[in-house]
C-alpha cells in the first residue's frame, strides 16, 4: 500500500500522529531497559519505530487499524517469517479483557494513541507479565504520571505510579515531530515497575482523595467517609488537618486506604456513615 498523504490518511478516531522524526526514534530506544525481554507495541502505525525495534528485541505489536495492519503484514514479511515479529490486529483493551498481552514477561514501548493513554499505562500497572512501560503520551499526563509528592501536579495518577514503581519523564517532544502534528506538547514517561496492582478500590479510595485537588485531603474524604472516622485516623497518623491531596506522599494514602477500604465494600463502620454523596458519582470517572 502506498500512502501518497499521511495527513488525509491519518484517522482521528485511532489518534493517529505518526512520529517522523529518526532523532526521536533513537532516543526512545536508547531509553529502553537493558535486557533481552520481548517488547509489546501498542499501535506501531506505519512502523517506524517497531523497524528500529526489531533489530535489537523480539517484537509483538498490537494495531486496531485494518488498513494499517495490511500495510505492516507486507512492510514486515520477512521478520514476521523468521518470527522476529508478530502482528497482532485488533483492539488492545479488548485483548487484556482476557488477561496478560503475552503469556511471557515483557516491556511495553509505544508512541500511544493519545484518546485511551492513561487507560493503557492502568491496564499495564496491573499486567504481571509487564515489566516496564516506556512510552509516548501528552506531556501533561507523563508529568501526572511522574509527579512527587508536594508538587502541585502529585494526583492519583503520581500515586498509582509510585505504587508500582518509579516514573520518570525522559525528555518533550515538539508537535512538529509528528504527522499530522498534534494539538500538544508530547513527552517520554518511563515506568519501572517493581510490582504490579490491580486493586480496583484503590482507585476508587484515589479518585475520592483527589477529588478536588486544592482542597484539604481530610474534607474530600469526609464527602464520602464518616467525619469521625477520618478524624480518627488523621490523629492516629499525626497528620495534620489541613493537608491538601498533593502534599501526602504515596506511603499515607495506602495507610488511610488500609484503615478506610472495608468501608469502601459498603459496609458501614459503628462510629460512623458511609455516605454516598453526588461528589462520589463524580469520583467513578475515569482520572483525569
Ligand atoms: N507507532 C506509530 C508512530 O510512532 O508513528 C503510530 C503512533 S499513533 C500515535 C497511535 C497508533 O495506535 C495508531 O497506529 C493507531 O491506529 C493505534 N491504535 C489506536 N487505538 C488502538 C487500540 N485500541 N489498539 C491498538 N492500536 C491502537
Amino acid at each position: 500500500m502506498i500512502i501518497e498523504n499521511l495527513t488525509e490518511f491519518a484517522s482521528k478516531k485511532f489518534g493517529q500522529n505518526f512520529l517522523q522524526s529518526d532523532v526521536y526514534v533513537h532516543k526512545i530506544i536508547q531509553a529502553m531497559p537493558n535486557d533481552n525481554l520481548r517488547v509489546v507495541e501498542i499501535g506501531p502505525g506505519l512502523g517506524d519505530l517497531t523497524k528500529e525495534l526489531i533489530k535489537v528485541r523480539n517484537v509483538t505489536a498490537f494495531e486496531v487499524d485494518k488498513r494499517l495492519c495490511e500495510h505492516l503484514t507486507t512492510e514486515f514479511e520477512e521478520p514476521i517469517r523468521q518470527g522476529n515479529f508478530e502482528l497482532r490486529c485488533g483492539d488492545v483493551l479488548e485483548r487484556w479483557e482476557s488477561g496478560s498481552l503475552l503469556d511471557e514477561p515483557y516491556h511495553l514501548v509505544a508512541n500511544l494513541p493519545y484518546y485511551i493513554a492513561t487507560n493503557i499505562i492502568l491496564k499495564a500497572f496491573k499486567d504481571e507479565l509487564c515489566q516496564s512501560i516506556l512510552v509516548m503520551v501528552q506531556k501533561e499526563v507523563a508529568v501526572k504520571f511522574a509527579a512527587v509528592a508536594k508538587q502541585k501536579e502529585f494526583s492519583a495518577l503520581s500515586v498509582l505510579a509510585s505504587s508500582v514503581g518509579k516514573a520518570t519523564l525522559c525528555f518533550e517532544v515538539e508537535p512538529e515531530a509528528f504527522v499530522p502534528p498534534p494539538n500538544v506538547t508530547s513527552a517520554v514517561l518511563l515506568i519501572e515497575k517493581n510490582q504490579s496492582r490491580d486493586d480496583e478500590k484503590f482507585e476508587r479510595f484515589l479518585k475520592i482523595a483527589f477529588s478536588q485537588p486544592r482542597k484539604k485531603l481530610s474534607k474530600n474524604l469526609m464527602t464520602v467517609f464518616s467525619k469521625d472516622i477520618v478524624n480518627q485516623i488523621f490523629a492516629k497518623l499525626e497528620l495534620d488537618s489541613n493537608l491538601r491531596p498533593h502534599e501526602a506522599e504515596t506511603s499515607i494514602y495506602h495507610h488511610i486506604y488500609n484503615k478506610l477500604k472495608d468501608t469502601l465494600d459498603g459496609k458501614q463502620q459503628q462510629s460512623g456513615k458511609l455516605k454516598l454523596s453526588k461528589s462520589r458519582e463524580r469520583n467513578t470517572k475515569q482520572f483525569s
